[in-house]
């Protein structure tokens, strides 16, 4: 993701999926030729009923919004991880993939932009799929987007001096709507129960806000499939197909439905 610090200003081509920037059209062509050839069905992969597809699609937007918590500390860089066919994942993303790697086989979708949001609404086919609503007017979301603060800007997310502020989610929220959240600051939410499970995960969203700390992530969505194999000492393989979906989580105050 070097390339997206690249000045944009002096560049005409750029992919609208990955933010990648070219300096010939050319170069932007053979791009979209591999983003297409990305989409087409392997041998590996088979058809699967509308239904069991659909299924998939519920199978996703449950683990996603499992992340969703009230407590702020659960916002900021997540990945959710599970068990998923190559055939589950074409069928649920073909048409939407960014990437495909034949060394692995392993597949990538970015979503990213101002339509992220809705993209995904229309993949996942609910537009509910990355947003959920708690008491005290409270919502927590999946970040899909973040305008810019500069008109000349077009992307500050990007911007190295994003490196001096210690959260770039609670920063310069520019969205008028937005209340400021009188439980943002809090590390702990007391009405929130504690969950064993979710230790492992608190660990790795701290690792990950340390990280962004030094290098914030840009605002987008990736998905992708990829393939773990393991072997025994007698070089007995054993392996499965794995989705994963990084993402950011926010929160803020959901003024629509104050009554
Ligand atoms: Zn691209």
């Amino acid at each position: 993701m070097s390339k997206t610090s690249f000045n944009s200003l002096c560049n005409k081509f750029e992919c609208e999926l990955c933010g990648k920037i070219y300096k010939r059209h050319s170069g932007l062509a053979n791009h979209k030729i591999t983003i297409k050839d990305a989409n087409i069905m392997r041998p590996t992969v088979y058809d699967l009923p509308e239904r069991a597809i659909e299924e998939t699609r519920r199978i996703l937007i449950y683990h996603i919004k499992e992340r969703l918590k009230q407590s702020s500390k659960h916002a900021g860089n997540v990945r959710v991880m599970f068990s998923c066919t190559e055939s589950q994942f074409f069928g649920v993303f073909k048409g939407y993939i960014h990437d495909y790697f034949p060394k692995t086989g392993n597949y990538k979708c970015i979503f990213k932009g101002i339509n992220s949001y809705s993209t995904l609404s229309k993949v996942l086919g609910d537009d509910n799929w990355g947003v959920k609503y708690f008491l005290q007017h409270q919502k927590t979301f999946v970040l899909s987007y973040q305008q810019p603060s500069n008109p000349n800007d077009p992307d500050p997310l990007l911007e190295s001096n994003l490196c001096q502020k210690p959260d770039p989610l609670q920063v310069q929220d520019p969205d008028p709507l937005q209340e400021p959240d009188p439980l943002q600051d809090q590390d702990s939410d007391p009405l929130q129960e504690p969950d064993p499970l979710q230790d492992q995960n608190q660990v790795n969203i701290h690792k990950a806000k340390k990280r962004r700390i030094c290098k914030p992530k840009p605002v987008q969505i990736i998905i992708g499939w990829k393939r773990k194999e393991k072997s025994d000492v007698r070089n007995i393989v054993y392996s499965s197909g794995f989705i994963f979906i990084n993402f950011i989580i926010s929160r803020m105050k959901d003024i629509e439905n104050f009554y």
